[in-house]
């Protein structure tokens, strides 16, 4: 038997499967928490050495268990998170900053108007703290360190996956790949290269980036147990989930339900320019061939249940959300916008807070903890309207993943809302398994898998639900 490793450096865990290419066969090996640091209530950092030694031992496990026989490796990660590092030894300067840190959101808002309509046109991109480039410009400007080393021509700056490589290959390789890329909001999605314009804009040398590969390159190579194993098939995260859940064709699409909310919705060779909130982003180059989407970015969405669990103690698993919600039978005029860290797509607030609105004498928990799962249905059915208006075209289904998709209430909850079937994979794990098939492409290798999805079709929707709720997420913006 031969295998395929996969690594997903997730925000607050990272974890590796191993994939048998003779018979499919695919299996989850380890998950290692990260530690997430916030120096101040809306900055959000993680140690950049935990996340490398964490993929390390997720990595040296799966090789383990894989009883060494390993071709390829695959990676995917959380997107837009910055590492800045040395190029002699390959330590970082500065925690990483991770993509929901609110810290550069004031220089963002203060960028002209016509600045953002420039950096929309090229990048598709809303310009947001959320994306690299401003959390790169901080760290130039803020950082002493960094800026000597910038000075000193020895500074490194790049997503997670760029680092990951960088360690794994023992510094030789400094390359991201071109969904990752064209989320630090300096990659010209139209030109497929870094834009000199924004790149001055921001500050920002072309020297300190890695290189920009497709996803179906052979990124480099590692030494592990006396083998030399390809690092191939690298592929951010929401990307990944759309390759792992073949909406392969223009017109498909997927929700993932994790920390946040990401609905991508494959518009082919088409960049579709909307005004509308939501971004235009690359899925993936495969073949020589870029295949773009449209993404709708939701920052909180199963955040709610943690929020519920951790912070009011309401429930003490978020699994335990199924059967309470399901013991009511609605959320009884009950809305919750779980907004923690401003608003995302389609509206882009970034002073946005949350809120639980909507209560009676009569609320209980079972109230508000359905309201925070039917939370995550409306906001995928607010991108559903605006991705079928903005592209034309009718979408048929969706697929659904990520950790909330195993809530069943929640999935039929969803259909209902959106009037589609819903369809969840067996494997909710299609975020790493993209980047695997995507590693089997690269290396010229078939996938044996097999789909095996769980169908929930729609029942009469109530649509009054739905818009007391968009008007509570107004109530959000101050
Ligand atoms: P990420 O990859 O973004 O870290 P996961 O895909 O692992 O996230 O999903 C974890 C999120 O899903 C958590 O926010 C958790 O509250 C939520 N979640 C997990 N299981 C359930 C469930 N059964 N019902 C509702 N929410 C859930």
């Amino acid at each position: 038997m031969s295998y395929i490793i996969g690594l997903d450096v997730g925000t607050t865990s990272v974890r590796s499967c191993v994939y048998g290419v003779d018979d499919g066969s695919f299996s989850i090996v380890r998950q290692k928490a990260v530690e997430q640091i916030y120096p101040h209530p809306d900055w959000v950092e993680e140690e950049a050495e935990e996340i490398y030694l964490s993929t390390y031992m997720c990595l040296t496990d799966a090789f383990d268990k894989a009883d060494g026989d390993v071709l390829g490796i695959s990676l995917t990660n959380m997107r837009e998170t910055v590492v800045c590092w040395d190029s002699v030894t390959g330590k970082p300067f500065y925690n990483a900053i991770i993509w929901q840190c609110r810290r550069t959101k004031d220089y963002c808002e203060s960028l002209p108007k016509e600045t953002k309509k420039l950096i929309y046109e090229k990048t598709g991109l809303v310009v947001d703290a959320y994306f690299s480039a401003s959390k790169i410009k901080y760290l130039i400007d803020n950082v002493p360190k960094v800026k000597e080393a910038l000075m000193a021509g020895r500074l490194r700056v790049g997503t997670v996956d760029s680092y990951i490589v960088y360690r794994l290959t023992g510094g030789r390789n400094f390359v991201t790949d071109i969904t990752n890329a064209s989320r630090t909001m300096l990659f010209n999605i139209h030109t497929l290269s870094y834009d000199e314009e924004l790149l001055s804009l921001f500050g920002i040398p072309r020297g300190i980036l890695p290189e920009v590969y497709d996803n179906d390159k052979i990124f480099g190579y590692t030494d592990l147990g006396g083998k030399t194993i390809p690092i191939a098939g690298v592929i951010g995260d929401q990307q990944s989930a759309l390759f792992g859940q073949n909406c392969l064709e223009q017109g498909s699409a997927k929700v993932t339900y994790g920390t946040g909310l990401f609905m991508l919705f494959n518009t082919g060779d088409k960049i579709c320019s909307t005004d509308s909130g939501l971004l235009s982003t690359i899925a993936y180059k495969v073949d020589g061939k870029v295949t773009y989407a449209l993404e709708g970015s939701v920052f909180n969405a199963g955040t709610a249940i943690q929020f519920l669990r951790d912070n009011l103690g309401m429930i003490t698993t978020a699994a335990e959300s199924e059967a309470l919600a399901r013991s009511v039978d609605s959320a009884d005029g009950v809305c919750f916008v779980p907004a923690f860290t401003g608003l995302g797509a389609p509206y882009w607030k970034s002073d946005a807070k949350g809120l639980i609105c909507g209560l009676t004498r009569g609320s209980t928990k079972a109230h508000v903890v359905r309201a925070a799962l039917e939370a995550m249905a409306y906001a995928a059915r607010e991108l559903f309207d605006i991705m079928q208006k903005e592209s034309d075209i009718a979408l048929d289904f969706v697929k659904a993943d990520g950790g909330a998709s195993e809530n069943k209430f929640l999935m039929q909850f969803q259909s209902d809302q959106l009037q589609v079937p819903v369809k969840v994979p067996a494997n909710k794990e299609a975020t790493v398994l993209g980047s695997v098939k995507m590693c089997l492409k690269a290396l010229g290798l078939n996938y044996k898998g097999e789909e095996n999805l769980s169908t929930f079709t729609p029942e009469p929707r109530d649509d009054e639900v739905y818009y007391r709720w968009l008007n509570a997420v107004k109530r959000c913006i101050f």
